[in-house]
């Protein structure tokens, strides 16, 4: 599949019921029907199915936010990469600082799940990034190294894009957005870092209070790939403005 130059990925996190949902991408399809290159949408497991029948055949892909790193078995509560994919998920997003911080993963589980989800045939969005406290001490890319370090450990990638979004911490849910400065930055750094580790060159997506009135100049940056989006992504007119933002670069 085609991304376009600038892929757009909204996560839900823990919002929408299926009702909620499938009002959001009744009004989302008819906005984006003329788009050439395809939108992201990380929903709620319960939405997946349902949302999935609805975009079949428009550029609208629905995807998890999580998955379990077994294949099946004795987990109570947990979700099966292929159960997802039979749902109608297409990519998963693995790493979330939100999953790190609350559900305490670490890099090796992450590293599990990553493996887990290309033998599913789910295509990986993988997060990382430092917390204000690391950045503080100067140690931002030391953390993204040791993040990407332990993901691509012994990884052959055979895979489309490997996509990898970069999304401090500090900037996730707070209203701080990172400058363009620390985006380019960051970004050039995570590029080399990848090269270095598994020979890739990653497309990577910013993630951090990205709304409809700072997307465009972040957008702009040429080593920008996308943009993961949280709060912004809840509301219809604000994710269609960024999606359409997106799509104007070709
Ligand atoms: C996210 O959930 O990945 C995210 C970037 O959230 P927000 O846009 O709300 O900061």
């Amino acid at each position: 599949m085609n991304f376009g130059k600038k892929l757009i990925v909204g996560n839900w996190k823990m919002y929408k019921t299926v009702t909620e949902a499938t009002a959001f991408v009744d009004g989302l399809i008819p906005k984006t029907a003329s788009f050439k290159n395809p939108i992201f949408l990380a929903v709620p497991y319960t939405a997946i199915w349902p949302l999935h029948e609805k975009c079949e055949g428009t550029l609208v892909q629905i995807g998890a936010q999580n998955m379990c790193d077994a294949q099946e078995g004795a987990f109570t509560g947990e979700i099966a990469g292929r159960m997802l994919k039979e749902a109608g998920a297409s990519f998963v997003i693995l790493g979330h600082s939100e999953r790190r911080r609350f559900f305490k993963e670490t890099d090796d589980l992450i590293r599990k799940k990553l493996e887990r989800a290309l033998q599913d045939k789910l295509l990986p969005i993988l997060c990382i990034g430092e917390t204000l406290e690391e950045r503080e001490q100067g140690k931002g890319e030391e953390v993204l190294h040791q993040q990407l370090a332990a993901l691509f450990d012994g990884l052959q990638w055979k895979g489309e894009e490997l996509i990898v979004a970069y999304e401090p911490v500090w900037a996730i849910g707070t209203g701080k957005t990172a400058t363009t400065d620390t985006i380019e930055a960051m970004h050039r750094y995570i590029e080399k870092a990848t090269k270095e580790l598994i020979s890739v060159k990653p497309r990577i997506l910013y993630g951090g209070s990205v709304k409809k009135e700072n997307a465009e100049s972040i957008l702009k940056l040429s080593n920008v790939g996308g943009l993961l989006i949280g709060g912004a992504s809840l509301e219809l007119e604000s994710f269609v403005t960024i999606a359409e933002n997106g799509e104007s670069f070709g």
